[in-house]
């Protein structure tokens, strides 16, 4: 399995992969082998993986898709790496993705835009562009992504393969260089919802070394798949069919909604009224959080320091600039301004009281006795991938593109994105749609067995 994915790895022009050792990943196999059949393999024992490059190693180099980290190899790997290790996975390298997670088409990356398999003239989404392309172009059966605004479920969308963000504090967030960390999440992306339930009972779990590490009894996430899901509410927001949605989305969305009818789940019209606040809320929130988490990045303990400087303080100043892209600044700049003294009641505070409000929303629709539906759906995506450089120069046009994702994000919800067709896009394109699926917390068995059923 290693030898025929490092092969097509080292065939693809995707620009997915950014760091690959086929020596390493060849030694991991032969090992996987022997392990295999000694009583301590499991059922990923000897499985190929690859990790956005957001996630330190101490094999690789971990850049985040930064200048700034171009360098940089951890000293220690992150929790989900080590989980994944002891799982006995095989690990084929690391993976493209937006600059420390920002953006929604990878085009933020310093190491160049990945392209999307189906169309390579679109974007394959982001920030974990380059996870969802590796597993759509059958680079790796499986691979880690993060997802703070949608980072695992649009890519996901946008290359037609699956991906699931679990419950805020599920998965630990040590070692993960940190975006807005009170929304930072891991998950994987496969092939299929089994697939993603097995690699999640390997990265879910609490860990000591993060403070919002979530302390639960230990679930097998396969446990559900094969449940029937005959009497599901299925929750159908209407701000999720509002008019910025694509009329070829909208249509794979609702068909794959007649199929589940035809599974005998029964459709509730709800609302989720706040749904257009997220907007502007999250792009307060993270890159307040932002702002605060990039100040490590000085150039005296990490990464990349400038060649020439008269004293610390243009030190500081150079380093940054010349490391930083020009997203990365951006939000670092409106993060300063909304925590700032006279700002900060103004954009932070009531960012906050909305972000309670988005979570209320849900939680009406999802929890508690009264509850409307079990499940959300609705497109995971407004449209199809669109064309590399259609919107790289308008970043607001890629904050609104991230309509469907960021409140759930807010409130902390488990989702996922499931292949439920294709649509056209302006070109008459072949481009994969997704549908979405939220949970209320903690019911990733529940979201996985709804997307198995459908598969
Ligand atoms: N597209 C969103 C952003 O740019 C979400 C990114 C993410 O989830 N990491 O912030």
């Amino acid at each position: 399995l290693a030898t025929h994915f490092l092969a097509r790895i080292q065939q693809s022009d995707l620009n997915a992969f950014l760091h690959v050792d086929a020596d390493l990943t060849l030694q991991q196999a032969k090992a996987a082998d022997l392990s295999l059949g000694q009583g301590n393999s499991t059922p990923l024992t000897g499985l190929p993986i690859a990790h956005k490059d957001i996630f330190v190693t101490c094999d690789w180099r971990s850049t985040a898709g930064s200048r700034m980290l171009e360098n940089y190899v951890s000293p220690f790997d992150a929790t989900v790496v080590s989980h994944f290790k002891e799982a006995g996975m095989v690990h084929l390298g690391k993976l493209n993705c937006d600059e420390f997670a920002m953006g929604s088409s990878n085009e933020n990356s310093y190491f160049g835009a990945v392209k999307n398999p189906w169309d390579k003239t679109a974007i394959p989404g982001g920030s974990s562009g380059g996870s969802a392309a590796a597993v759509a172009a059958r680079l790796t059966p499986a691979a880690t992504a993060t997802d703070t605004g949608g980072s695992i479920r649009q890519p996901a969308s946008l290359c037609g393969v699956t991906g699931i963000k679990p419950t805020y504090g599920s998965v630990s967030r040590f070692g993960m260089i940190a975006f807005a960390s009170s929304l930072d999440q891991a998950g994987p992306i496969a092939q299929t919802a089994e697939d993603c339930a097995l690699l999640l009972n390997a990265m879910v779990g609490f860990d000591p070394r993060d403070s919002t590490s979530l302390e639960r009894p230990k679930e097998d996430f396969t446990r559900n798949l094969n449940n029937d899901i005959k009497g599901l509410r299925i929750g159908i927001p209407k701000e999720y069919f509002s008019s910025g949605l694509a009329p070829d989305v909208e249509q794979a969305v609702r068909a794959a909604l007649r199929e589940y009818e035809k599974l005998g789940a029964v459709l509730v019209d709800i609302s989720l009224p706040k749904t257009e606040l997220s907007i502007p809320v999250y792009y307060v929130i993270a890159p307040a959080e932002a702002s605060s988490n990039l100040s490590r990045f000085d150039g005296v303990r990490y990464g990349h320091r400038a060649a020439d400087y008269k004293d610390l303080a243009d030190m500081y100043q150079k380093s940054r600039a010349e490391g930083f892209g020009e997203e990365v600044k951006r939000r670092i700049l409106v993060g300063a301004y909304v925590l700032s003294h006279g700002y900060y009641d103004a954009y932070y505070l009531q960012a906050q009281k909305i972000r309670r409000l988005i979570a209320q929303d849900f939680q009406r629709a999802l929890t508690g006795p009264n509850r409307l539906c079990d499940v959300i759906m609705g497109p995971v995506s407004p449209t199809v991938a669109w064309d590399l450089g259609a919107k790289a120069d308008d970043p607001v046009a890629n904050y609104l593109a991230d309509i469907y994702t960021l409140s759930s994000s807010l409130a902390g919800l488990p989702g996922m994105s499931v292949p439920c067709g294709f649509g056209q896009g302006e070109k008459n394109a072949r481009r994969p749609v997704g549908l979405q699926i939220i949970g209320s917390y903690y019911d990733e068995a529940r979201l996985l067995n709804v997307a198995h059923q459908y598969q």
